[in-house]
């Protein structure tokens, strides 16, 4: 369809996430977002209408952590104790890997993304050159330009080599939005992770980190000791005269200026921290999948996060930690991973917080809105709309909208005749 063409969507139930619903409605879409919906079916109307009689529609998902340059990994890696040992096995793969091998994964893979439901993608992009493979895949996105840099003497020229992609693609707009992630509070300078903080501020772009993911990353901050100086030793990039900061990492991050507006990936080893995360402004990405990849015992304390307002989405994480990429089965497995989080709320993590945890304005269906939305066939009368993206059996998503355009092999509009 065109863009200016106003078309409508007919729907059983529609959950918008702004804590309104309606029942046997419509949606109008125009120039990619939605201008209006209401709760009655307009008789003969003769614009180009997309039938989902019988279908839930809710916002798309959000899939706020994911690393697609790595999709080719997968299946080829194994958990490993330190977690230290299993980053210098990424390295190793991920530097073995050939091109044709890495893009043809990330593809792949976008495909199971988007046929679970999931049409905006937080994503930390290692290397620049992937940009115009993921400019391909249909999601809107948001793409955190992954840096590492330990040694101070570099920090600069590093620095500016993030300034220079941001500038340059500043001007793009569109669907896709570049953010900064420095990768971890143990392998990124002070020097350098204040400089990437100063760089998005000033470009006003969002800024995201693993932190505390590991219980060896606060041993080192606060003893500069354990597996994590081993593993930068190991990668020959220690300096000896560094001193550690005698913090924990949400502590550290907070007194070089960084954890302000943070998007934090993780949080596994917050729990005396979390008053602080709120007071910043931290958002949270919890990853089910790649939590569970690693057995770990120790998680994000999702629920105490929540309480205290605290924005939190869902994420897969890469292939190098995960078995799938397929958005539902990250839904089933927070259900199980946490107890205390109602349905109802791993939906809204999958859609609005999870979209505010990535400061984009998706994850809800309202007027003036970005129109990307999926549809799920609903099954008997007395379900909950809730159950149904956690029963359809984890298969797929039935329809598929981003940006006002049905994404195939969904129907898109037809004309009344
Ligand atoms: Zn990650």
């Amino acid at each position: 369809m065109t863009a200016s063409v106003r078309t409508r969507i007919l729907f059983e139930k529609l959950v918008t996430m702004t804590g309104r619903d309606y029942e046997r409605g419509e949606v109008w879409v125009k120039d990619g977002r939605v201008e209006s919906i209401q709760d009655t079916v307009t008789p003969g109307n003769p614009a180009p209408t997309i039938d989902l009689t019988g279908h839930l529609l809710l916002p798309g998902f959000v899939n706020a952590h994911s690393h697609m340059g790595l999709c080719a990994l997968e299946g080829k890696l194994t958990p490993r104790t330190p977690f230290a040992d299993w980053i210098l096995d990424v390295v190793a793969a991920n530097t073995a890997l050939n091109w044709s091998d890495r893009v043809g994964a990330l593809h792949r893979h976008s495909q199971t993304m988007l046929s679970t439901g999931v049409t905006l993608l937080g994503d930390y992009l290692a290397n620049p050159e992937l940009l115009v493979e993921l400019a391909r895949l249909p999601f809107r996105q948001v793409l955190f330009l992954e840096t590492l840099g330990f040694p101070e003497e570099d920090a600069v020229a590093r620095a500016d080599r993030v300034e220079g992609l941001v500038q340059e693609h500043e001007s793009q707009g569109g669907r896709i939005r570049l953010g900064i992630a420095p990768h971890a509070p143990y392998s990124v300078s002070a020097k350098l992770l204040r400089r990437l903080k100063v760089i998005a501020q000033n470009h006003r772009c969002p800024i995201s980190c693993h932190v505390a993911e590991v219980p060896e990353e606060r041993e080192f901050l606060q003893t500069g000791e354990g597996p994590m100086r081993h593993l930068l030793e190991t990668r020959g990039v220690f300096n000896p005269r560094w001193r550690p900061p005698e913090l924990g990492p949400a502590a550290y991050l907070d007194q070089l200026g960084v954890l302000e507006g943070l998007v934090g990936v993780h949080l596994n080893d917050v729990a005396g921290d979390l008053d602080l995360l709120a007071r910043r402004n931290v958002t949270a990405v919890f990853c089910p999948g790649s939590t569970r990849w690693f057995g770990r015992e120790r998680y994000m304390p999702v629920r105490q996060l929540l309480d205290r307002g605290v924005p939190v989405g869902l994420g897969t994480d890469s292939l190098a930690s995960n078995e799938s990429l397929n958005f539902l089965r990250e839904l089933k497995l927070a259900e199980e991973m946490l107890p205390e989080v109602s349905r109802a709320e791993i939906l809204t993590m999958a859609t609005r917080w999870g979209a505010e945890a990535l400061h984009s304005e998706a994850g809800t269906v309202e007027p003036g809105r970005c129109a990307d939305l999926i549809a799920f066939r609903m099954g008997s009368e007395t379900e909950n709309w809730f159950d149904i993206p956690f029963e359809n059996g984890g298969r797929q998503v039935d329809w598929v909208m981003i940006q006002g355009n049905p994404v195939p092999p969904h129907p898109g509009p037809m004309e009344e005749s």
